[in-house]
């Protein structure tokens, strides 16, 4: 399941193909989105950017083209004037005379005028978008003391998509183990310390994982590891798919649970569990 860094690169790949590129195709597979799509001719893309795991694909005038892939849509971006070899089922092409957007078998497709979002039944129950720049360590950490909030372990708060949207299931650890926390801590009973430490390490390590596609752990860990040995899958985090492996502060082999029905992988010695 790729999480918010991943979408974040797809929409990355995405503008490169289509933003400020006059369509020559701009076509849909349902009835009711050609007729709403007509609304769209003539306007440029300005913008694609995630929001959680839903594409967000801007037009000129506010438009927008929501899009979410559940489990088996995906975007391909192929030149201009080809199709690929696929069985899937084609929903939405944007092209334009260099190359081709095509999204195949998303079901969860919809065209929204200018304000439309804040009605739409996902995109208005979803928190901030981690990478958005608005999304600060400050602004997350005012959210953990938020009552809607800090009832709730930060072990379940981290996939919480009203919360924050765009973290998955292996930033979770990543994140909890930055902090050094464990995730049956309760949002509002953190520290100021402990609240700045993991506000810092979900827009950190979020960044991180964008940027390298997909590593939590710093170029220098993984880089010791792969020398170690290690497959690049395991070498890019530092407790995530790395059960019984030493923990890299403190040695203790690193444990694997379910929490909130996922599983997660923590140090026990450094991210002590809270007394109850
Ligand atoms: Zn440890």
């Amino acid at each position: 399941m790729p999480e918010g860094p991943e979408i974040r690169r797809a929409a990355d790949a995405l503008g490169a193909a289509l933003i400020e590129r006059p369509l020559t195709t701009l076509w849909f597979h349902r009835a009711d989105l050609r007729r709403r799509g007509k609304a769209l001719a003539g306007r440029s893309i300005v913008a694609v950017r995630p929001w959680g795991k839903a594409m967000l694909t801007e037009f000129e005038g506010g438009w927008q083209l929501y899009s979410h892939n559940q489990l088996y849509g995906r975007w391909m971006i192929v030149p201009s004037g080809t199709r690929p070899e696929t069985k899937r089922s084609l929903r939405v092409v944007l092209e334009n005379v260099e190359d081709a957007a095509l999204l195949y078998s998303a079901s969860d497709i919809a065209i929204l005028a200018p304000g439309e979002w804040q009605s739409h039944p996902f995109l208005s129950r979803l928190g901030p978008d981690i990478f958005h720049a608005d999304t600060t360590p400050v602004r997350l950490r005012a959210r953990l003391a938020d009552r809607r909030f800090a009832r709730k372990p930060v072990g379940a708060l981290l996939m919480h998509q009203p919360f924050v949207a765009g973290l998955g299931n292996y930033l979770r650890s990543e994140i909890l183990f930055a902090a050094r926390l464990h995730p049956a801590r309760r949002a509002g009973e953190l520290d100021a310390d402990a609240a700045g430490r993991l506000s810092r390490a979900m827009t950190q390590l979020a960044e991180r994982a964008y940027r390298t596609g997909g590593e939590t752990a710093p170029k220098s860990w993984v880089k010791a590891r792969r020398r170690a040995g290690e497959g690049w899958q395991q070498a890019r985090h530092w407790v995530f798919n790395r059960e019984e492996l030493p923990c890299p502060e403190c040695e203790a082999p690193i444990r694997r649970i379910t929490f909130d029905g996922r599983r997660l992988y923590l140090c026990p010695h450094c991210q002590q569990e809270p007394a109850s």
